[in-house]
């Protein structure tokens, strides 16, 4: 082994790196139920709103200019969702979901609210690395029932000091 290695710095750098492991694995969770929770309130609030029932669902609509009524209504919700969706501000990762499987995986709700790169071949919450689930979790204003600490401050339990 490296002389390195065997240093104190070298174990404290470890021991970071173990943190951030158990960090992802702990928010990757709460991901994982929080955009399950999600898609579920976005079916319940179109049921209430627009009258479309759960049990309606579809996997045809690829193209964001020809959507049904329902993807729209889902497109609209994770648009008003995205903690940075006025005017300068990109919002949603529309590149990397599928929109085919919004009814089917509430995974690629999730997807929506990761950096627009490299997120795309994610299919949940456990192949994604920290960068994402934090963006997630932070991006989708809904999210914010999991938290005490108030997200839309500049600084805040997601962004650090
Ligand atoms: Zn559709």
């Amino acid at each position: 082994m490296e002389e390195r290695l065997t240093k104190k710095e070298a174990k404290h750098w470890l021991k970071c790196m173990f943190a951030t492991y158990k960090t992802r694995d702990v928010i990757a969770q709460l991901a994982d139920l929080g955009f399950r929770a999600f898609y579920i309130h976005i079916r319940s609030d179109l049921r209430a709103k627009h009258g479309i029932l759960e049990t309606t669902t579809c996997s045809l609509c690829s193209n964001p200019s020809k959507q049904c009524r329902l993807c729209l209504e889902i497109r609209n919700q994770i648009w008003n969702n995205h903690r940075f969706k006025t005017a300068n501000m990109k919002g949603p990762s529309w590149s990397n979901t599928d929109s085919t499987k919004w009814c089917t995986d509430y995974w690629e709700l999730a997807k929506c609210y990761m950096p627009p790169t490299g997120y795309r071949d994610k299919p949940n919450a456990n192949s994604t690395d920290f960068n994402g689930i934090i963006g997630a979790i932070y991006n989708c204003i809904w999210m914010q029932c999991y938290f005490t600490d108030d997200l839309s401050r500049n600084s805040n339990i997601c962004t650090g000091i």
